[in-house]
């Protein structure tokens, strides 16, 4: 069984363009107000989810530049994800990680991957003196990104936005070995909107042990792995992968196996590697 179809989609459509479902709910949420009935959140939190682009057939990544408003996936010439191969020293500033030790974070599935939503924005990362919020972070299985060719089991995208509303990307690579404290309360409310398909919240998550797992990093300009493909992220992929146990990426894989974008050309595009 196909569990994209059994998904629900959830109210939390970024606005940065994440979610295929943006339209999906604004004409639902379009249609309640014409007839003068309140919004409720959870009317719209159970609408039923009807992919617009997949992974897979007929939707799949070959067709999305024909999704409305998202061409760009088919001439875009800075796409992501690309295969890391040759990296070019520099001496230009790593992004600076500062996540708080506790956080709340609503976690929901929109139909193409699990979204992880801080609520509140005390998780940032400094950029050349400019400050980029976290706004959410989600999964890919297998990694989108590859490193010499190669796939790691999984990677996270942590999806940063500073005030003008340009994006940095940082990409964390998923390899099996020990558990992972952090994510191990993530995963236990993925496994509980698994089994409800509905939203939970985790509290007093720790992602401040995330920055020192992440010390060198790949840095290149590219754009969403995900329809409309907008060429405004720069991406930073950290060299260090995040280790878990087979059992706590099951759960993700379980959920969502598949869903990564296939490599795209790097063009004249150069890869820096900065360190700290
Ligand atoms: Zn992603």
């Amino acid at each position: 069984m196909n569990r994209h179809y059994l998904a629900v989609a959830t109210i939390a459509v970024s606005t940065l363009g994440f979610s295929g479902c943006t339209s999906h709910h604004q004409a639902s949420k379009e249609q309640l107000s014409d007839t003068g009935a309140t919004v409720m959140a959870s009317q719209d939190s159970h609408s039923v989810h009807q992919p617009k682009w997949s992974y897979k057939g007929s939707t799949g990544t070959e067709y999305w530049g024909d999704v409305e408003g998202a061409s760009t996936c088919k001439t875009g010439k800075q796409q992501s994800p690309i295969n890391i191969t040759k990296v070019t020293a520099s001496s230009a500033a790593s992004p600076i990680i500062d996540y708080a030790q506790s956080t709340d974070i609503r976690i929901n599935d929109n139909g193409h991957t699990v979204v992880y939503t801080p609520t509140t924005e005390n998780n940032t990362i400094m950029l050349d003196n400019e400050r980029y919020v976290l706004k959410q972070f989600h999964y890919h299985t297998p990694s989108e990104h590859q490193f010499g060719s190669q796939n790691y089991p999984g990677e996270i995208h942590f999806v940063h936005a500073n005030s003008k509303g340009n994006l940095a990307v940082v990409g964390v690579m998923l390899k099996i070995g020990e558990a992972n404290d952090m994510l191990r309360v993530l995963l236990n409310g993925t496994e509980i909107i698994t089994q409800n398909d509905d939203e939970f919240t985790a509290n007093d998550v720790d992602l401040s042990t995330l920055a020192p797992v992440m010390a060198t990093f790949y840095h290149y300009s590219g754009s969403l792995t995900t329809p409309p493909c907008s060429e405004k992220v720069q991406w930073y992929v950290s060299k260090q992968p995040l280790t878990l146990t087979s059992d706590q990426f099951k759960i993700m894989s379980n959920l969502y196996e598949g869903n990564n974008r296939p490599i795209q050309p790097q063009g004249s595009r150069k890869v820096e590697q900065l360190s700290n």
